[in-house]
């Protein structure tokens, strides 16, 4: 579904990404593994179309995207998730909802349905949909940026640290969210530096460090491997 191949970004003088090669099927949830510094939002914004690579080619369903702005990006069906912080603090839960579904914004029904999807998968979000958006929790927060991402209807969703500053407990609830969104069709490209909770729900990972790829394999084996667990899992 989605390919990057020998994909370098530099800023400058400063090479961020160093021949990437990443490759996500359709249907798969996929985990970016790496310190922070190490690359990942930068791949993620790469893909996006915020970044324009200095070399290398991105496909996403066969053709070549590379170059795409961004607003095109979500049109192809590449949705990237803000982070909590990135929401419209001001505006309702349910008005920054229907942001995320601008580019259907001609498509009543099936905007309405969407919202309907998102209200399901996050209870809460229903019952505070007239709140103002910086009123929430972290957590809460993180839901209404993964739901806003939902309302673009996304073929794949890359999510950068959801679990970033959340309490233990609703770390768990927030990756078992992201398994059900999986599960119900959607392809996930996550980042994340909770290797251990991240490889658990992942079919695949790739390990990044200074810009460069140095590991990737199936989440059992990353999970069992002694580098990992000494760099991200503590054990
Ligand atoms: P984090 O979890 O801290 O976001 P990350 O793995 O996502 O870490 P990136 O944000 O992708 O890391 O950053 C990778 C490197 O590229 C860092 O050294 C960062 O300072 C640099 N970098 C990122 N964006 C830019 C930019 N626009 N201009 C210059 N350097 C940048």
């Amino acid at each position: 579904m989605l390919k990057l191949s020998d994909v370098s970004v530099k800023f400058g003088a400063f090479t961020a990404l160093q021949n990437i090669d990443i490759e996500v099927s359709e249907g798969e949830l996929v985990v970016l593994l790496g310190a922070n510094g190490a690359g990942k939002s930068t791949i993620f914004n790469t893909i996006s179309g915020l970044n324009k690579p200095s070399s290398g080619n991105i496909q996403f369903n066969g053709k070549s995207v590379r170059g795409n702005s961004p607003d095109r990006m979500v049109k192809e069906g590449i949705v990237q998730c803000a982070e909590g912080k990135k929401l419209f603090a001001e505006m309702s839960v349910q008005e920054n909802l229907m942001m995320g579904g601008f580019v259907h914004r001609k498509q009543k029904a099936q905007l309405k349905q969407s919202l309907a999807e998102v209200y399901a998968l996050f209870p809460i979000l229903k019952d505070k949909k007239d709140d103002a958006a910086g009123s929430m929790s972290g957590g809460q927060q993180q839901m209404l940026a993964i739901g806003r991402a939902l309302m673009a209807k996304p073929k794949l969703i890359m999510m950068d640290e959801p679990s970033i500053g959340l309490a233990p407990l609703i770390v768990e609830q927030m990756f078992s969210i992201i398994q059900e969104i999986n599960k119900s069709g959607t392809t996930v490209l996550l980042a994340e530096q909770n290797a251990n909770a991240a490889l658990k729900i992942a079919d695949r990972g790739y390990v990044i460090e200074n810009g460069a790829i140095v590991l990737h394999g199936n989440s059992k084996a990353l999970f069992h491997n002694d580098a990992i667990r000494k760099a991200y899992i503590g054990a």
